[in-house]
């Protein structure tokens, strides 16, 4: 035994399994000649070292600064212990702990030593796309059960080779207990086609030169591919896909060639080359070498790196002869409205219509994700929609929380688990309106219960009765239902990412939520903390002719607005939007005159909508927020000029807009420019913002304000009003870890409903 040896136990906590934490703790102990162990434990790692004095602060030191890139430390705990003489270090097996759970790592792009490893004519990896190690690869998509074993993963059918055993088994090896663990001798293969391997990758390019659309299997499900500079095939894939013209993601060969097509900044550098590999979107460079149809009449393009060995060798330095993309388009593999394709043999069933030719591989997916989105905003990254690389990678809470499932909402749906301090999101399941959304809603929901070993006892849901989830949420037996109003839980989420737990002024704008007095809101500004929300003011409720097919036709909606603003004779005005068959504006008309099939709405996603009809920009979508988006696309901030607006003071009070969409419809038969009217409109409903915070300020002495709903997407509305309320004075508070959108809504639920169930208890 050493003199003066000390011995600590180090308990570990965070995202440490299944990212190569224990060899690196291994790695570490041997080459500073401290002796102990380290094993796996459910919710995280426990270390014992031995040593000198010096070597263990050493220890301590590097251990969180050196940690493998993926690993993430919540909290590290040290005690001493009683020295016991070992002498060596060793890594022991995971002890299960049925009660506490393990933190399930999400999928993980390729690292670079597994890129030289594949690229190496001589490594004997060479061009196998599923190459991984501890540092990379898939993770969730694999996994059937915890604790984290390769015979719990989809893998337990690919015995390993001698020589993948061998590395899997070495504890300085960069494989050591790495479970995907594969090479072209023991592990996953290609087909395509009647060709395999090596053969069937040649072709998938080959396929993909001369224009055909192909369905690539990837890491969480099938994608649709084409050439994105190749004009026909991406139309072909527009045609197929019926999606006229929502964008298309872009997935690039390397950041200098995302250079070529869009303007990237630090921030987007950063959220780019992150290992989770989201799709970014980047403003568009006007010489963009790809095709027009990627994404028409959106000035962004979502962008993403290669994630899998897969990707990579579709790029890839390529013998002679053969051709070489700089850009695929890579959308998701579904028909519209359908979660994204992952088996095999739902593939062609489901995608023969949109596919030419079908790139299979073997590796079964379990969980199925989507590719995540992000944009950047003030030098960070915003998540847009959390899936791949994201999922289900748990959120702090800093409480301790009730087990509770909170629903989500209706469209771009997630679920939300609470354990511990923690919340765990589910991956973006989809709009909740068909059967087979609903079923990967409860087969994720099943899935991730079990992973996280959390049995709710409280169901939180939205107020909205037809929402699929809010119906799932009823039929639960035994728990206790908790409903919560839609734009409350959008403040509750931005409130719960950002550690607000005092009373803040919220402000929440989107196209439609359910209210609280049954009508159908979305310009709230709300003063709320977790237990009950104030409604403050909201935009003046307008009517809206049709319903639901109002929403896909902005001309309908401007024509409510038209009527508030002008009254009977609105329908005469010489405006862009009634240059159409008579008897459609009639019917409207009428409609809204008898208030037959109207329902009215202080939405603030209808405003734009109206807004972008009016001028003359859109009068009908293909996808939801079209309309909004287009209208954001033309504001470029060259005046300062606004709308007159007026905010009657009643309580709740309603804010005015009458007198900006008279301004604007008079602008528009001036022929004043697009441009020109978007900005002013923008920096009116920025103004608007500023001047009810204000008011909220000066009569309930708050200072923090949160911003939340899927209007904060448009970035030229959030960078206005985020920089006018700073110069105001206040603490403004936005997204970044879950969406503004009401793909972020279940984490709000989830913090109201705790807060909720324990004022009851
Ligand atoms: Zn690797
Ligand atoms: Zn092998
Ligand atoms: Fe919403």
């Amino acid at each position: 035994m050493q003199l003066n040896a000390q011995r600590k136990r180090i308990r570990v906590q965070g995202i440490v399994q299944g990212v190569g934490f224990r060899p690196f703790v291994y790695r570490l102990a041997v080459s500073l000649g401290l002796s102990g162990h380290v094993l796996n434990v459910s919710g995280g790692v426990i270390i014992e070292v031995e040593g000198s004095a010096a070597a263990m602060d050493s220890f301590l030191d590097r251990l969180p600064k050196e940690a493998p890139p993926l690993a993430s430390i919540d909290e590290l705990i040290q005690e001493p212990r009683a020295v016991l003489g070992d002498l060596i270090f060793t890594i022991h097996d995971s002890v299960p702990d049925p009660g506490k759970f393990a933190l399930v790592p999400p999928d993980l792009s390729t690292c670079d030593a597994c890129l030289a490893d594949f690229t190496d004519p001589s490594n004997r990896r060479f061009g196998y796309p599923f190459t991984n190690c501890t540092n990379c690869g898939p993770r969730y998509t694999i996994i059937q059960d915890i604790p984290y074993d390769r015979p719990k993963t989809t893998m337990s059918v690919f015995p390993m080779c001698p020589e993948c055993q061998a590395e899997y088994d070495d504890p300085l090896n960069r494989r050591f207990h790495a479970q995907p663990n594969a090479c072209a001798r023991c592990g996953p293969w290609l087909e395509l086609d009647e060709a395999f391997g090596r053969d069937a990758l040649v072709s998938v390019r080959t396929l993909l030169k001369q224009g055909a659309v192909v369905a690539i299997k990837g890491l969480g499900g099938f994608h649709l591919a084409c050439d994105a500079m190749n004009d026909t095939a991406v139309r072909r894939l527009r045609e197929r896909k019926r999606r006229s013209d929502k964008a298309f993601a872009l997935m690039v060969r390397d950041v200098a060639m995302a250079e070529r097509i869009v303007f990237i900044d630090e921030a987007d550098r950063r959220a780019l080359t992150n290992p989770r590999r989201p799709i970014v979107l980047m403003l568009r460079r006007p010489d963009a070498p790809v095709s027009l149809a990627v994404a028409p009449g959106n000035n962004n393009l979502g962008v993403m790196l290669p994630y899998t060995p897969l990707h990579h060798l579709l790029f890839g330095d390529l013998p002679e002869g053969e051709p070489e993309f700089a850009a695929l388009v890579m959308t998701s593999g579904n028909l519209s409205e359908e979660p994204i394709v992952s088996r095999n043999d739902e593939a062609r069933p489901r995608l023969h219509t949109l596919a030419d030719h079908f790139l299979f591989h073997n590796r079964d997916i379990q969980t199925r994700v989507d590719d995540s989105v992000v944009r950047t905003f003030d030098g960070r990254e915003r998540v847009i929609r959390r899936s791949r690389g994201y999922a289900p990678q748990p959120i702090d809470l800093d409480r301790k929380m009730t087990e509770i499932l909170a629903c989500g909402g209706q469209l771009k749906n997630t679920f939300c688990l609470t354990k511990d301090c923690y919340a765990i999101l589910s991956q973006h399941i989809g709009d909740l309106e068909n059967l087979e959304t609903l079923t990967f809603f409860q087969e994720t929901l099943d899935h991730m219960k079990r992973f996280f070993r959390v049995s709710p006892q409280v169901a939180a849901h939205d107020l909205h009765p037809d929402y699929l989830s809010t119906k799932f949420a009823l039929q639960i037996a035994n728990v206790q239902k908790v409903g919560i109003q839609h734009h409350h839980a959008h403040i509750a989420s931005c409130m719960a990412e950002n550690h607000l737990h005092q009373k803040v002024i919220g402000i929440a704008f989107d196209g439609t939520g359910f209210g609280a007095d049954g009508r159908i809101w979305g310009g709230e500004f709300l003063v709320c903390d977790f237990a009950s929300f104030e409604r403050y003011a909201h935009f003046r409720y307008v009517p809206l002719a049709g319903g639901d097919s109002a929403v896909r036709e902005p001309w309908r909606i401007a024509l409510g607005y038209l009527k508030e603003a002008f009254g009977s004779e609105a329908h005469k005005l010489d405006l862009p939007l009634f240059r159409r068959p008579e008897n459609h504006i009639r019917l409207v008309n009428s409609a809204l005159e008898h208030r037959i099939n109207t329902i009215e709405t202080s939405s603030a996603g209808r405003l734009f909508d109206a807004v972008s009809s009016i001028a003359g920009l859109r009068q009908e979508i293909t996808y939801e927020g079209q309309a909004a988006i287009e209208l954001e696309m033309k504001a470029d901030g060259s005046i300062g000029e606004a709308y007159p607006f007026d905010i009657e003071s009643s309580a709740p009070s309603q804010i005015d807009t009458r007198p900006m969409i008279r301004a604007i419809a008079q602008d528009t038969l001036a022929g004043v420019v697009i441009e020109r009217i978007s900005t002013k409109f923008h920096n009116t409903v920025s103004r608007i913002i500023v001047e009810v915070a204000g008011r909220i300020r000066a009569s309930e002495r708050l200072q923090k304000v949160c911003l939340s709903g899927g209007t904060f997407q448009n970035m030229y509305l959030l960078k206005a009003s985020v920089t006018a309320l700073k110069k105001a004075g206040f603490e403004v508070f936005v997204h970044s870890v879950v969406p503004a959108n009401d793909g972020g809504l279940s984490l709000g639920q989830a913090a109201i409903a705790n807060e909720v169930c324990s004022r009851r208890s």
